[in-house]
């Protein structure tokens, strides 16, 4: 099974890809994380990538088009994956689908999770994240058992530094603009499942496999 989570920043395609990884014993490729890791571990693409990050805007469609393409041969995807954050341009959108022809393979849906400005503002802004595990919590709508520590694995939780309001609106613009075509593209294609992202975690996973199954 081959899906990806498409939504906006807050939309909570991380969330849900790592429910469905559990479920279908398939991989999340998150760009995001990929590139998060690459700064974190200083590399050449972390360096290349870390300012373009850090200031809510995209990083280059061939840095991470070469990313996604080495990550998607790899053996653990031979079943499927879960795209999280990728694709988010016109380019990126068709250099997959080109790369997938040469593999003989399609994408089989394409989640679209709706969820409103005003509601992705504050899921963000109170968003806390794992540094080891990746988990996500929230201040208010889902604060972990212990302040500042993971509930799963004990790590450490924090902010990610592109979750601040100013970026987070930048973030959001950039989705409308970029990525909110991408609906069409896959419209075009008859892949594409809208669905609202709202309710509990569990109601919105429900309807996620209803649609992928
Ligand atoms: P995310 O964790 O998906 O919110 O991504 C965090 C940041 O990583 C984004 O704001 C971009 O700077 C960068 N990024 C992640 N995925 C992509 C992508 N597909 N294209 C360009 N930049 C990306």
């Amino acid at each position: 099974m081959r899906v990806i989570l498409l939504g906006p920043p807050g939309a909570g395609k991380g969330t849900q890809a790592k429910m469905l990884m559990e479920k279908f014993k398939i991989p999340q490729v998150s760009t995001g994380d990929i590139l998060r890791k690459a700064v974190k571990d200083d590399s050449e693409l972390g360096r290349k990538a870390k300012a373009f990050m850090e200031a809510g805007q995209l990083v280059s469609d061939d840095i991470v088009i070469g990313l996604i393409k080495e990550r998607i041969k790899k053996r653990d995807c031979e079943n499927g994956f879960i795209l999280d954050g990728f694709p988010r341009t016109n380019v990126q959108a068709e250099k997959l689908t080109e790369t997938l022809r040469d593999m003989g393979q399609t994408m089989d849906a394409v989640i679209d999770l709706v969820v409103d400005p005003g509601e992705l503002v504050a899921r963000l802004t109170g968003r806390r994240t794992c540094e080891e595990c990746g988990c996500m919590f929230h201040q208010t709508s889902r604060p972990p058992k212990l302040p500042g520590v993971c509930d799963y694995c004990g790590g450490k939780l924090y902010q990610r530094p592109d979750d601040n309001e100013e970026t987070i609106l930048k973030r959001l613009a950039i989705y409308e603009r970029e990525t909110a075509p991408l609906r069409e593209f896959y419209g075009r294609q008859g892949r594409l499942k809208t669905m609202p992202g709202l309710g509990s975690v569990d109601e919105i996973f429900s309807r996620v496999c209803e649609l992928v199954s």
